[in-house]
Protein backbone atom coordinates (compact mmCIF):
# COMPACT_ATOMS: atom_id res chain seq x y z
CA UNK A 1 0.00 0.00 0.00
CA UNK A 2 1.39 3.37 -0.51
CA UNK A 3 0.28 7.12 0.35
CA UNK A 4 0.92 9.44 -1.79
CA UNK A 5 0.19 13.29 -0.80
CA UNK A 6 -3.21 14.34 -2.12
CA UNK A 7 -1.07 17.97 -3.53
CA UNK A 8 1.08 15.91 -5.69
CA UNK A 9 -1.94 13.30 -7.11
CA UNK A 10 -3.82 15.75 -8.08
CA UNK A 11 -1.91 17.34 -11.05
CA UNK A 12 -0.96 14.18 -12.41
CA UNK A 13 -4.33 13.13 -12.55
CA UNK A 14 -5.57 16.29 -14.10
CA UNK A 15 -2.42 15.42 -16.63
CA UNK A 16 -3.90 12.25 -17.41
CA UNK A 17 -7.01 13.52 -18.64
CA UNK A 18 -5.90 16.28 -20.60
CA UNK A 19 -3.68 13.96 -22.46
CA UNK A 20 -6.52 11.71 -22.69
CA UNK A 21 -8.63 14.55 -24.68
CA UNK A 22 -10.37 17.02 -21.51
CA UNK A 23 -9.82 20.44 -22.04
CA UNK A 24 -7.47 22.20 -18.70
CA UNK A 25 -10.80 22.96 -16.74
CA UNK A 26 -12.27 19.71 -17.21
CA UNK A 27 -9.00 17.93 -16.82
CA UNK A 28 -8.82 19.61 -12.96
CA UNK A 29 -12.54 19.04 -12.59
CA UNK A 30 -11.98 15.55 -12.82
CA UNK A 31 -8.84 15.17 -10.79
CA UNK A 32 -10.33 17.42 -8.02
CA UNK A 33 -13.59 15.34 -7.56
CA UNK A 34 -11.36 12.03 -7.71
CA UNK A 35 -8.78 13.29 -5.52
CA UNK A 36 -11.74 14.87 -2.41
CA UNK A 37 -13.54 11.61 -3.42
CA UNK A 38 -10.24 9.36 -1.97
CA UNK A 39 -9.37 12.15 0.65
CA UNK A 40 -13.30 11.80 2.02
CA UNK A 41 -12.32 7.91 2.37
CA UNK A 42 -15.02 7.15 -0.53
CA UNK A 43 -12.11 4.86 -2.53
CA UNK A 44 -14.79 3.07 -5.07
CA UNK A 45 -15.08 6.48 -6.07
CA UNK A 46 -11.83 8.00 -5.92
CA UNK A 47 -8.77 7.47 -7.85
CA UNK A 48 -9.48 3.71 -8.74
CA UNK A 49 -11.80 5.75 -11.02
CA UNK A 50 -9.18 6.80 -13.14
CA UNK A 51 -8.21 4.06 -15.65
CA UNK A 52 -12.07 2.91 -15.87
CA UNK A 53 -12.70 6.63 -16.81
CA UNK A 54 -9.64 6.69 -19.11
CA UNK A 55 -11.00 3.33 -21.28
CA UNK A 56 -14.77 4.57 -20.93
CA UNK A 57 -13.20 7.86 -23.03
CA UNK A 58 -11.66 5.71 -25.67
CA UNK A 59 -14.76 3.47 -25.73
CA UNK A 60 -17.09 6.83 -26.70
CA UNK A 61 -19.04 5.59 -23.41
CA UNK A 62 -18.46 8.71 -22.09
CA UNK A 63 -17.35 12.51 -23.94
CA UNK A 64 -14.89 15.31 -23.03
CA UNK A 65 -15.67 18.54 -23.07
CA UNK A 66 -19.12 18.41 -22.81
CA UNK A 67 -21.65 21.15 -20.79
CA UNK A 68 -24.73 20.74 -18.95
CA UNK A 69 -27.63 21.58 -21.59
CA UNK A 70 -30.73 22.65 -20.55
CA UNK A 71 -33.76 21.19 -22.53
CA UNK A 72 -36.52 22.41 -20.31
CA UNK A 73 -36.98 25.22 -18.40
CA UNK A 74 -39.64 26.32 -16.53
CA UNK A 75 -38.49 28.30 -13.73
CA UNK A 76 -38.15 26.52 -10.81
CA UNK A 77 -37.89 23.41 -13.03
CA UNK A 78 -35.27 22.63 -14.78
CA UNK A 79 -34.78 19.32 -17.19
CA UNK A 80 -30.59 19.06 -18.13
CA UNK A 81 -29.46 17.35 -21.14
CA UNK A 82 -25.20 15.80 -20.26
CA UNK A 83 -24.55 14.94 -23.55
CA UNK A 84 -22.92 12.18 -22.31
CA UNK A 85 -19.85 14.47 -20.60
CA UNK A 86 -18.11 13.89 -17.62
CA UNK A 87 -20.40 13.81 -14.19
CA UNK A 88 -17.79 16.00 -12.58
CA UNK A 89 -18.71 18.96 -15.02
CA UNK A 90 -22.21 18.25 -15.79
CA UNK A 91 -23.28 18.05 -12.25
CA UNK A 92 -21.03 20.94 -11.40
CA UNK A 93 -22.30 23.27 -13.70
CA UNK A 94 -26.07 21.85 -13.16
CA UNK A 95 -25.74 22.28 -9.52
CA UNK A 96 -24.80 26.02 -10.23
CA UNK A 97 -27.50 26.52 -12.03
CA UNK A 98 -30.03 24.63 -9.78
CA UNK A 99 -28.57 27.35 -6.81
CA UNK A 100 -29.50 30.16 -9.01
CA UNK A 101 -32.96 29.25 -9.55
CA UNK A 102 -33.53 27.99 -6.11
CA UNK A 103 -32.02 32.17 -4.43
CA UNK A 104 -34.48 32.99 -7.10
CA UNK A 105 -37.99 31.03 -6.21
CA UNK A 106 -37.56 29.39 -2.72
CA UNK A 107 -37.06 25.81 -4.39
CA UNK A 108 -35.69 24.44 -7.46
CA UNK A 109 -36.39 20.59 -8.78
CA UNK A 110 -33.42 19.80 -11.81
CA UNK A 111 -34.12 16.49 -13.50
CA UNK A 112 -30.33 15.22 -15.34
CA UNK A 113 -29.86 13.33 -18.14
CA UNK A 114 -27.29 11.21 -20.11
CA UNK A 115 -24.75 12.25 -17.57
CA UNK A 116 -21.75 10.46 -17.53
CA UNK A 117 -20.87 8.79 -13.89
CA UNK A 118 -22.24 11.45 -11.37
CA UNK A 119 -19.20 10.02 -9.25
CA UNK A 120 -19.17 10.53 -5.42
CA UNK A 121 -22.88 11.88 -5.27
CA UNK A 122 -22.08 13.88 -1.63
CA UNK A 123 -20.27 16.51 -3.73
CA UNK A 124 -23.84 17.71 -5.26
CA UNK A 125 -25.37 18.22 -1.77
CA UNK A 126 -22.19 19.85 -0.71
CA UNK A 127 -21.43 21.95 -3.29
CA UNK A 128 -25.29 23.49 -2.60
CA UNK A 129 -25.14 23.42 1.61
CA UNK A 130 -21.90 25.43 0.58
CA UNK A 131 -24.48 28.04 -0.89
CA UNK A 132 -26.72 27.85 2.28
CA UNK A 133 -28.98 25.57 0.19
CA UNK A 134 -30.60 22.27 1.59
CA UNK A 135 -30.74 19.61 -1.24
CA UNK A 136 -32.21 15.96 -1.64
CA UNK A 137 -31.14 13.70 -4.80
CA UNK A 138 -31.85 10.66 -6.11
CA UNK A 139 -29.61 8.96 -8.63
CA UNK A 140 -30.04 5.78 -11.16
CA UNK A 141 -27.41 4.44 -13.64
CA UNK A 142 -29.78 3.09 -16.84
CA UNK A 143 -28.85 0.24 -18.68
CA UNK A 144 -24.73 -0.72 -18.00
CA UNK A 145 -24.70 -0.10 -14.41
CA UNK A 146 -27.62 -2.65 -13.85
CA UNK A 147 -25.83 -4.58 -10.43
CA UNK A 148 -28.43 -5.38 -8.00
CA UNK A 149 -31.06 -8.02 -7.22
CA UNK A 150 -35.10 -6.53 -5.96
CA UNK A 151 -35.66 -7.54 -2.26
CA UNK A 152 -36.48 -11.24 -2.99
CA UNK A 153 -34.92 -11.55 -6.69
CA UNK A 154 -31.94 -13.23 -7.35
CA UNK A 155 -29.78 -11.21 -9.86
CA UNK A 156 -29.53 -7.98 -11.49
CA UNK A 157 -32.27 -5.93 -12.02
CA UNK A 158 -31.43 -2.05 -10.24
CA UNK A 159 -28.81 -0.23 -9.98
CA UNK A 160 -26.82 1.16 -7.06
CA UNK A 161 -28.67 3.89 -6.86
CA UNK A 162 -27.66 6.40 -4.43
CA UNK A 163 -29.39 8.81 -2.51
CA UNK A 164 -28.04 12.01 -1.30
CA UNK A 165 -28.78 14.53 0.91
CA UNK A 166 -27.17 17.65 2.58
CA UNK A 167 -27.88 20.66 4.57
CA UNK A 168 -25.70 23.91 5.79
CA UNK A 169 -23.96 23.98 9.16
CA UNK A 170 -23.53 27.50 10.72
CA UNK A 171 -19.97 27.66 11.11
CA UNK A 172 -18.85 24.37 10.23
CA UNK A 173 -18.70 21.98 7.45
CA UNK A 174 -22.54 20.74 6.29
CA UNK A 175 -24.35 17.37 6.88
CA UNK A 176 -23.64 15.45 3.96
CA UNK A 177 -26.12 11.84 4.22
CA UNK A 178 -24.27 10.06 0.48
CA UNK A 179 -25.34 6.30 0.52
CA UNK A 180 -26.39 3.96 -2.38
CA UNK A 181 -28.64 1.59 -1.73
CA UNK A 182 -27.42 -1.36 -2.33
CA UNK A 183 -25.63 -2.87 0.70
CA UNK A 184 -22.44 -1.81 -0.52
CA UNK A 185 -21.14 0.71 -3.68
CA UNK A 186 -19.42 -1.31 -6.64
CA UNK A 187 -16.75 0.46 -6.27
CA UNK A 188 -15.93 -1.15 -2.92
CA UNK A 189 -16.14 -4.80 -4.67
CA UNK A 190 -13.95 -3.61 -7.05
CA UNK A 191 -11.21 -2.43 -3.82
CA UNK A 192 -11.65 -5.58 -1.89
CA UNK A 193 -10.81 -7.39 -5.72
CA UNK A 194 -8.14 -5.41 -5.95
CA UNK A 195 -7.01 -5.84 -2.27
CA UNK A 196 -7.86 -9.79 -2.48
CA UNK A 197 -10.33 -9.28 0.60
CA UNK A 198 -13.36 -10.77 1.66
CA UNK A 199 -16.82 -8.90 1.63
CA UNK A 200 -18.82 -9.17 5.10
CA UNK A 201 -21.96 -11.83 4.88
CA UNK A 202 -25.10 -10.45 3.16
CA UNK A 203 -23.93 -8.19 0.42
CA UNK A 204 -23.69 -10.00 -2.36
CA UNK A 205 -25.10 -13.54 -4.72
CA UNK A 206 -23.35 -15.57 -6.80
CA UNK A 207 -24.07 -15.79 -10.56
CA UNK A 208 -26.16 -18.98 -9.27
CA UNK A 209 -28.73 -16.60 -6.86
CA UNK A 210 -26.65 -18.05 -3.79
CA UNK A 211 -24.99 -15.77 -1.23
CA UNK A 212 -21.64 -15.38 -1.29
CA UNK A 213 -18.32 -13.41 -0.10
CA UNK A 214 -16.37 -13.39 -2.51
CA UNK A 215 -15.73 -10.01 -5.08
CA UNK A 216 -14.22 -12.94 -7.79
CA UNK A 217 -18.09 -14.29 -8.05
CA UNK A 218 -19.29 -11.13 -8.24
CA UNK A 219 -17.17 -10.43 -11.54
CA UNK A 220 -17.37 -14.14 -12.82
CA UNK A 221 -19.45 -15.58 -15.73
CA UNK A 222 -22.82 -15.57 -15.35
CA UNK A 223 -22.28 -12.45 -13.01
CA UNK A 224 -23.19 -12.22 -9.51
CA UNK A 225 -25.67 -9.49 -8.04
CA UNK A 226 -25.39 -6.88 -4.91
CA UNK A 227 -28.17 -7.13 -2.21
CA UNK A 228 -30.17 -4.20 -1.75
CA UNK A 229 -29.16 -2.28 1.62
CA UNK A 230 -32.22 -3.40 4.66
CA UNK A 231 -34.49 -5.52 2.35
CA UNK A 232 -37.62 -4.71 1.28
CA UNK A 233 -36.92 -0.87 2.24
CA UNK A 234 -33.65 -0.42 0.26
CA UNK A 235 -35.12 -2.20 -2.19
CA UNK A 236 -38.18 0.12 -2.74
CA UNK A 237 -36.04 3.28 -2.20
CA UNK A 238 -33.87 2.06 -5.15
CA UNK A 239 -37.29 1.91 -7.28
CA UNK A 240 -37.77 5.27 -6.91
CA UNK A 241 -34.43 6.29 -7.75
CA UNK A 242 -34.95 4.63 -10.45
CA UNK A 243 -38.17 6.36 -11.31
CA UNK A 244 -37.49 9.95 -9.81
CA UNK A 245 -34.00 9.68 -11.63
CA UNK A 246 -34.49 7.68 -14.86
CA UNK A 247 -37.99 8.04 -15.58
CA UNK A 248 -38.59 11.41 -14.95
CA UNK A 249 -35.34 12.77 -16.42
CA UNK A 250 -36.08 11.12 -20.18
CA UNK A 251 -33.18 9.08 -18.92
CA UNK A 252 -34.72 5.81 -18.31
CA UNK A 253 -35.14 3.47 -15.22
CA UNK A 254 -32.54 0.56 -15.75
CA UNK A 255 -33.79 -1.22 -19.03
CA UNK A 256 -31.50 -3.49 -21.30
CA UNK A 257 -33.25 -2.30 -23.58
CA UNK A 258 -32.91 1.53 -23.46
CA UNK A 259 -30.67 3.43 -25.98
CA UNK A 260 -28.32 4.29 -23.40
CA UNK A 261 -28.18 0.81 -22.16
CA UNK A 262 -24.73 -0.05 -23.01
CA UNK A 263 -22.70 3.10 -21.25
CA UNK A 264 -22.93 4.13 -18.16
CA UNK A 265 -25.09 7.14 -17.92
CA UNK A 266 -26.22 8.77 -14.56
CA UNK A 267 -29.34 10.56 -13.95
CA UNK A 268 -30.59 12.42 -11.23
CA UNK A 269 -33.48 14.45 -9.69
CA UNK A 270 -32.20 16.95 -7.36
CA UNK A 271 -34.34 19.08 -4.86
CA UNK A 272 -32.99 21.93 -3.93
CA UNK A 273 -34.69 24.36 -1.01
CA UNK A 274 -33.30 27.87 0.23
CA UNK A 275 -34.42 27.53 3.64
CA UNK A 276 -34.82 31.74 3.94
CA UNK A 277 -37.85 31.33 1.57
CA UNK A 278 -39.34 29.35 4.01
CA UNK A 279 -39.23 31.27 6.99
CA UNK A 280 -36.10 32.10 8.75
CA UNK A 281 -32.96 31.15 8.15
CA UNK A 282 -31.22 31.70 11.22
CA UNK A 283 -34.37 29.82 12.97
CA UNK A 284 -33.43 27.28 10.26
CA UNK A 285 -30.08 26.96 11.34
CA UNK A 286 -30.87 26.87 15.32
CA UNK A 287 -33.18 23.79 15.08
CA UNK A 288 -30.62 21.88 13.55
CA UNK A 289 -27.78 22.36 15.78
CA UNK A 290 -30.17 21.76 18.00
CA UNK A 291 -31.09 18.52 16.69
CA UNK A 292 -27.77 17.61 15.84
CA UNK A 293 -26.34 18.34 19.60
CA UNK A 294 -29.25 16.31 21.16
CA UNK A 295 -27.93 13.19 18.76
CA UNK A 296 -24.71 13.77 19.42
CA UNK A 297 -25.75 13.36 23.53
CA UNK A 298 -26.68 9.41 22.98
CA UNK A 299 -24.71 7.68 25.04
CA UNK A 300 -22.42 5.67 23.23
CA UNK A 301 -23.26 2.20 22.58
CA UNK A 302 -20.14 1.20 22.55
CA UNK A 303 -17.89 3.07 24.91
CA UNK A 304 -15.40 5.44 23.37
CA UNK A 305 -17.17 5.40 19.83
CA UNK A 306 -19.07 8.65 19.81
CA UNK A 307 -22.40 9.20 17.64
CA UNK A 308 -21.45 10.32 14.25
CA UNK A 309 -23.84 12.72 12.38
CA UNK A 310 -23.90 12.38 8.53
CA UNK A 311 -20.45 13.56 6.60
CA UNK A 312 -18.78 13.43 9.98
CA UNK A 313 -16.56 10.21 9.19
CA UNK A 314 -15.74 11.86 6.03
CA UNK A 315 -14.39 15.13 7.26
CA UNK A 316 -12.09 13.26 9.71
CA UNK A 317 -10.91 11.04 7.29
CA UNK A 318 -10.55 14.04 4.97
CA UNK A 319 -8.26 15.63 7.83
CA UNK A 320 -6.69 12.41 8.42
CA UNK A 321 -5.61 11.67 4.64
CA UNK A 322 -4.51 15.37 3.72
CA UNK A 323 -2.11 14.97 6.87
CA UNK A 324 -0.52 11.24 6.10
CA UNK A 325 -1.09 10.83 2.24
CA UNK A 326 -3.41 8.97 0.31
CA UNK A 327 -3.57 5.20 0.69
CA UNK A 328 -3.76 3.33 -2.78
CA UNK A 329 -3.19 -0.09 -3.20
CA UNK A 330 -0.68 -1.84 -5.27
CA UNK A 331 -3.39 -2.61 -7.84
CA UNK A 332 -5.04 0.31 -8.29
CA UNK A 333 -1.51 2.27 -8.58
CA UNK A 334 -0.35 0.18 -11.64
CA UNK A 335 -3.53 0.55 -13.07
CA UNK A 336 -2.91 4.15 -12.76
CA UNK A 337 0.39 3.95 -14.04
CA UNK A 338 -0.59 2.23 -16.96
CA UNK A 339 -3.21 4.72 -18.07
CA UNK A 340 -1.00 7.31 -17.91
CA UNK A 341 2.14 5.34 -19.61
CA UNK A 342 -0.48 4.40 -22.34
CA UNK A 343 -1.39 8.45 -23.05
CA UNK A 344 2.42 9.77 -23.06
CA UNK A 345 1.98 11.05 -19.20
CA UNK A 346 5.38 10.37 -17.10
CA UNK A 347 5.07 10.30 -13.96
CA UNK A 348 8.24 11.74 -13.27
CA UNK A 349 7.13 14.65 -13.42
CA UNK A 350 5.27 14.75 -10.81
P1 LIG B 1 -21.28 4.35 2.96
O1 LIG B 1 -21.91 3.05 3.29
O2 LIG B 1 -19.84 4.55 3.30
O3 LIG B 1 -22.16 5.48 3.70
C1 LIG B 1 -21.73 6.80 3.66
C2 LIG B 1 -22.71 7.66 4.44
O4 LIG B 1 -22.94 7.15 5.76
C3 LIG B 1 -22.16 9.06 4.62
O5 LIG B 1 -23.22 9.98 4.65
C4 LIG B 1 -21.46 8.96 5.99
O6 LIG B 1 -21.29 10.22 6.60
C5 LIG B 1 -22.41 8.08 6.74
N1 LIG B 1 -21.75 7.28 7.77
C6 LIG B 1 -20.72 6.41 7.61
N2 LIG B 1 -20.39 5.85 8.77
C7 LIG B 1 -21.21 6.38 9.71
C8 LIG B 1 -21.37 6.20 11.12
N3 LIG B 1 -20.60 5.36 11.82
N4 LIG B 1 -22.34 6.89 11.75
C9 LIG B 1 -23.14 7.75 11.07
N5 LIG B 1 -23.04 7.96 9.74
C10 LIG B 1 -22.09 7.29 9.07
O7 LIG B 1 -21.44 4.74 1.42
P2 LIG B 1 -21.87 3.81 0.19
O8 LIG B 1 -23.31 3.53 0.25
O9 LIG B 1 -20.94 2.65 0.13
O10 LIG B 1 -21.55 4.79 -1.02
C11 LIG B 1 -20.18 5.11 -1.31
C12 LIG B 1 -20.08 6.16 -2.37
O11 LIG B 1 -20.49 5.60 -3.62
C13 LIG B 1 -20.94 7.39 -2.18
O12 LIG B 1 -20.13 8.53 -2.36
C14 LIG B 1 -21.97 7.30 -3.32
O13 LIG B 1 -22.39 8.57 -3.82
C15 LIG B 1 -21.19 6.58 -4.35
N6 LIG B 1 -22.02 5.93 -5.38
C16 LIG B 1 -22.12 6.53 -6.60
C17 LIG B 1 -22.87 5.90 -7.60
C18 LIG B 1 -23.01 6.53 -8.97
O14 LIG B 1 -23.69 5.96 -9.80
N7 LIG B 1 -22.41 7.63 -9.25
C19 LIG B 1 -23.52 4.69 -7.34
C20 LIG B 1 -23.41 4.14 -6.07
C21 LIG B 1 -22.65 4.76 -5.08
Amino acid sequence: MKKIEAARMEPFVAAIFAAAGSEETEAAIIAAHLVEASLMGHDSHGLIRISKYVSWLRAGEVVANQHARVVTDRGALLVIDGNFGFGQVIGKEAMELAAERARLHGMAAMAIRNSGHLGRIGAWPELLAQRGYASIHFVNTSGYGILVAPHGGSDRRFSANPIAAGVPRAGGSPYILDIATSSTAEGKIQVARNKGKKLPAGMLLDGQGRPTDDPQAFYADPPGAILPFGAHKGSGLSFFCEVLAGSLSGGFASNPQSPTAKRLVNNMLSMVFDPAAFGSAEAFAEDVSRLAGWSKASPPANPGEAVLLPGEIERKTYAERLADGLPVDEETWSQIVASATSLGVAISKF
